[in-house]
């Protein structure tokens, strides 16, 4: 870094932190007193690994403790803390209802709780509790309403005091302490104690927000934000520290997205410099694409193309992502795309999850491309060596046009003459390594991501921040809405007597099961076994086949041949199906315990039907337990709307962002303070703060090294900035 850059550089990369204390924030936290190898490795396990990572560790909720409450003076029915000595504790057993309750009995100078916990025998397994110990019990303390004299509380939370409590011990009492969850050895208290020793002994904790901005938006600094965030000051709301919304905890939430979004924006703006290979798209080349279509296509399919016939023609390589709900014909528009490139007289690699879709994909282009010349290839892990040779020569060659597979693409072996285009399908599926190492087969060529995982609007800007956003909100002409039942097993009957009517109707019906084998804990309805009684019991007249992951490919291309070419009726299957799989002539789809499912996969699953001009139906059959809260919601949302957007909103709203998609893979960035569901507006705040930072640079190295500290800090967490 140069001298000039350092003065008004507000950053500092790691090296340059100084240790003339003995802690900073790169420091490991090993060397923080009380840690030590052990627990080091414990808080290892949580990503915790430096004294940086353990401030970023914030308490999931927050005790007033500034005056103890007597317990004379308890309010019933209001969460309180009480510090008292305990007199005994240990199971005992209802007489009526003979269940063991953990029963505890403690005292203060003015007076006597008790406290009860029901499935807790660890409790007494473990003698967590000795009598003449100091306990902080955290809860609600009611009258018990068979001893109305005795205020008792259940299962509350507490704090055991193994040594006398100092009269001045300030960390854990006498204000507002905050109360952090387990890190295995690393109990509340000592992660308290940690926290607030780092905090003491920091020499300085630099700022990473530019000071305009702590000024526009009234921030917090960052060492005060820290402090407060862990200590709060004992006049803090406590309702505010319960819904995040302190100065300090705004603060924090705010550099976390801020940063997050800078470098989104600069690794996208890094793209954009890239040289790329500008295609002719002038009138002939559209022409000759818009004549393999046999249909019209619909004004989103016309938009779509348009973009990226307008994003290939440019001299920087196109980075689109193309967004549709299931069936609205994405595939098609990737096809006219490749002719495109394929018109230029470069090659496509076409990326698909499964064997299944790559099949899928490779008829669809033949017959689509059936009146050129393009040749197209298909490359699956299981094929022979001497075939895959042969295919890989022709291609190495430039004499295969589209090659289309699975992550066998991936393989060192297979060599593009001139690729130009990449494609890849369900692109959630793959990780954005595996993106940029099929874009290295050539040199920057275009890419198109597609997927039918609807991603809110809010979010999608974050998730692919380095992604242009291409979307398909239409579906294809004479498409009916998919009807959508919730049934018991009751209706079991009648739904097998619909089944038949459709399939004598000439229809084929998919049969979803969440499992192969049968699991006598879970009692769940197994494919193996639903086959083997449909086939013989329910439906003998029919033609049913098997179709799950543990298939010889071959086999599993046998069936999906048989089914997609209308010999076999019904297709009973575990989730293998859930992409993407396009047979018109099904139309009905009963996916068995439909509560195990989550709302998106549900979703995906249902778009197996209703792809072509027939009314369509999804019946869910739920298993025979009760259902919880949250699975009732999910089948409901289902029940009522097809729209994928809201759907996916919904199931963000009740899972939370971190589950959303589920692994890091997606390239849902893993936030430590920030949630990128419920923090939305400061998302937005921070974004355009971003935005404006990086189009502004104060100096391009003051950008280069903001990027390279995120990138070696964050690199592990924001898997989407790191790459590339
Ligand atoms: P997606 O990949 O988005 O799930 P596909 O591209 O597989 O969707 O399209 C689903 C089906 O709809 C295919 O059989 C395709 O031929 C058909 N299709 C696509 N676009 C149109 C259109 N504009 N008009 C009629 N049929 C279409
Ligand atoms: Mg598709």
């Amino acid at each position: 870094m140069n001298q000039a850059a350092t003065k008004d550089f507000p950053f500092k990369s790691p090296n340059h932190y100084t240790t003339n204390s003995m802690l900073d924030l790169q420091t490991p936290v090993q060397f923080v007193k009380g840690v030590g190898p052990r627990r080091a490795h414990d808080l290892a396990g949580k990503n915790i690994h430096t004294v940086e990572d353990l401030l970023y560790t914030l308490p999931y909720r927050y005790e007033d403790r500034t005056q103890l409450i007597r317990i004379k003076d308890l309010q019933p029915g209001h969460k309180t803390s009480i510090l008292v000595e305990i007199l005994t504790a240990g199971l005992i057993i209802t007489s009526k209802s003979r269940r063991k309750i953990f029963n505890l009995v403690a005292r203060d100078e003015s007076g006597i709780v008790h406290c009860k916990w029901f499935h807790s025998e660890y409790l007494a397994h473990r003698k967590i509790f000795r009598k003449g110990q100091k306990v902080i019990f955290h809860g609600k303390f009611e009258a018990d309403p068979y001893a109305i004299d005795n205020l008792q509380s259940i299962n509350p939370e507490f704090e055991i005091f193994d040594y006398p409590i100092p009269s001045n011990d300030s960390i854990q009492m006498g204000r507002i302490v905050p109360v952090y969850e387990a890190i295995k050895s690393c109990g509340p208290r000592l992660l308290r104690r940690m926290i607030y020793t780092v905090l003491g002994e920091l020499s300085q904790i630099l700022e990473t927000l530019p000071p305009d901005v702590i000024a526009r938006h009234k921030l917090m600094d960052r060492r005060r934000a820290l402090q407060e965030a862990h200590f709060p000051s004992s006049d803090t709301s406590l309702e505010a520290l319960g819904n995040r919304s302190t100065r300090a905890i705004q603060r924090l939430i705010f550099e976390e997205l801020f940063l997050l979004e800078v470098g989104i924006l600069w690794k996208r703006h890094r793209i954009r410099k890239a040289p790329g290979i500008a295609f002719r798209t002038n009138s002939t080349i559209l022409k000759a694409v818009k004549k393999l279509l046999p249909f019209h296509p619909t004004t989103a399919q016309k938009r779509v193309l348009k973009q990226m016939a307008d994003d290939m023609h440019q001299s920087t390589p196109m980075n689109r992502l193309l967004q549709g709900d299931v069936g609205c014909g994405k595939t098609v528009v990737a096809l006219e795309a490749s002719a495109i490139a394929i018109e230029n007289g470069y090659q496509v690699a076409f990326m698909a999850p499964t064997e299944i879709l790559a099949e899928q994909h490779y008829f669809y282009a033949k017959s689509l491309y059936g009146k050129t010349s393009y040749r197209v290839g298909l490359l699956k892990s299981g094929i022979r060596q001497s075939d895959r040779t042969q295919l890989l020569e022709l291609l190495s060659e430039g004499k295969i046009q589209i090659l289309i597979g699975t992550h066998a693409l991936l393989e060192a072996d297979v060599c593009f003459q001139k690729l130009g285009l990449v494609v890849i399908d369900e692109q959630h599926r793959f990780g954005v390594i595996q993106r940029f190492n099929l874009m290295k087969k050539g040199t920057h060529p275009h890419t198109l991501v597609m997927t039918a995982t609807p991603i809110p609007r809010t979010l999608s800007m974050t998730l692919y921040g380095d992604l242009d956003i291409s979307i398909i909100d239409e579906m294809p002409p004479n498409r009916t809405t998919v009807t959508t039942h919730i049934l018991e097993e009751l209706e079991r009957p009648q739904v097998y007597r619909f089944i038949a009517n459709q399939i004598k109707l000439g229809r084929q019906a998919y049969v979803l099961c969440p499992l192969l084998e049968e699991s006598e804990k879970l009692d769940l309805r197994a494919a193996r076994k639903t086959f083997a009684h449909l086939a013989r019991d329910v439906f003998p007249e029919f033609q049913i086949e098997l179709l799950h992951g543990r298939l010889k490919s071959q086999e599993k291309n046998r069936i999906m041949q048989h089914f997609t070419g209308g010999q076999t009726n019904i297709l009973v299957s575990t989730t293998v199906v859930e992409v993407g799989v396009d047979v018109a002539n099904a139309t009905v789809i009963l996916i068995e315990h439909a509560e195990r499912f989550g709302l998106a996969q549900l979703h995906q699953l249902r778009g197996r039907v209703g792809r072509g001009q027939k009314q369509s139906y999804c019946l869910l059959m739920r298993g025979k337990k009760k259902l919880s809260d949250e699975a009732t919601e999910r089948l409901t949302c289902l029940q009522e709307t097809t729209d994928g957007f809201a759907i996916a909103e919904k199931d963000l709203q009740i899972r939370g962002s971190g589950e959303f998609f589920g692994t890091r893979q997606s390239g849902l960035p893993t936030l430590r303070v920030a949630n990128l569901f419920s923090d939305q507006q400061i998302l937005d705040r921070a974004r355009r703060e971003a935005t404006h930072f990086v189009d502004n640079p104060t100096s391009q190295q003051v950008l280069t090294d903001l990027f390279s500290q995120l990138n070696s800090t964050w690199k592990i967490r924001y898997g989407l900035v790191g790459v590339g």
